[in-house]
């Protein structure tokens, strides 16, 4: 990595945040970040990644709050291309992995484009590393040997095949808070057992997580019972349960199904 390489010395990394503990940015995208003139980041980016931009840095939000944007997708791919081609060094910061529903292949496509030079640094995402430190893993022998992650933003209304998720062994499902009881309605509709047990980590990986679990039957009204709210991963399937052996501390404080749990 050379910042700087591009035509007139201009670049933009699109660098991955990971999914909210500010240690959990790749050494790659560090590096970028105290080498940029300019910052662009995203609603769910930590503070203390932005304070490791140099202090002259220009540092500008373009995240959105549910229902608002800051910037429209059109407006942010144009003020990248327009600093990189001042030759300033560019970091387009985004929560996760810039290419996991972050929009960084229409950011990447925009400044190819306008011939600007781009580079991606990958993140955590997420939709791994939010169950993984909740005490959920993926995969395990035995028990899943595959995982879908999906968006529950438009669920009913998506061109997703449910009936095919409905047999995925681990379904992992982002932006899908708002859309819960949906989301296990259509499952259960393509014959997924109620039983099937299902977790939501609210904040992942951060200092205020919560973890929910339940089953599909009952994750709905629990959610709401307990306020869950985005950002939240929903992991649903029987890998779930090995939170009980990986988060121990955790569960012995009262999550049986439909405890909420916060980290020690
Ligand atoms: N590019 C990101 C995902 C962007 S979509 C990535 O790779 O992680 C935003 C969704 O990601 C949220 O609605 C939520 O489902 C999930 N998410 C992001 N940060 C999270 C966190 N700290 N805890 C739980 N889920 C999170």
């Amino acid at each position: 990595m050379s910042p700087g390489g591009g035509r007139g010395g201009g670049i933009v990394y699109l660098v991955g945040a990971g999914p909210g503990d500010p240690e959990l940015i790749t050494v790659r995208g560090l590096r970028c970040l105290r080498q940029a003139d300019v910052v662009v980041y995203d609603r769910l980016v930590d503070g203390r990644l932005l304070a490791e931009a140099p202090p002259a840095a220009r540092r500008v939000y373009a995240g959105k709050s549910p229902g608002r944007q800051a910037l429209r997708q059109q407006e942010i791919d144009a003020l990248l291309v327009r600093q990189a081609r001042a030759g300033r060094v560019v970091v387009r910061l985004k929560g996760g992995d810039p290419f996991v529903f972050g929009r960084g292949g229409e950011e990447a496509l925009a400044c190819a484009a306008a011939g600007v030079a781009w580079e991606a640094v990958p993140g955590i995402s997420s939709a791994v590393a939010v169950p993984g430190l909740a005490g959920i893993p993926l995969t395990h022998r035995g028990v899943a040997a595959s995982f879908a992650v999906v968006t529950g933003h438009c669920a009913g209304a998506d061109r997703l095949d449910w009936a095919a998720l409905a047999r995925v062994e681990t379904l992992v499902v982002l932006m899908g808070a708002a859309h819960l009881a949906k989301i296990a309605a259509l499952l259960a509709t393509h014959g997924k057992p109620p039983g099937t047990p299902v977790a939501i980590v609210e904040n992942g990986t951060r200092d205020d997580e919560r973890v929910l679990t339940g089953t599909l039957g009952d994750i709905a009204e629990l959610a709401a019972a307990a306020g869950l709210a985005s950002p939240a991963t929903i992991v649903i399937g029987e890998v779930v349960r090995l939170r009980q052996a990986l988060a121990p501390a955790a569960v012995a404080d009262g999550t049986g199904a439909g405890a909420v749990s916060r980290p020690a």
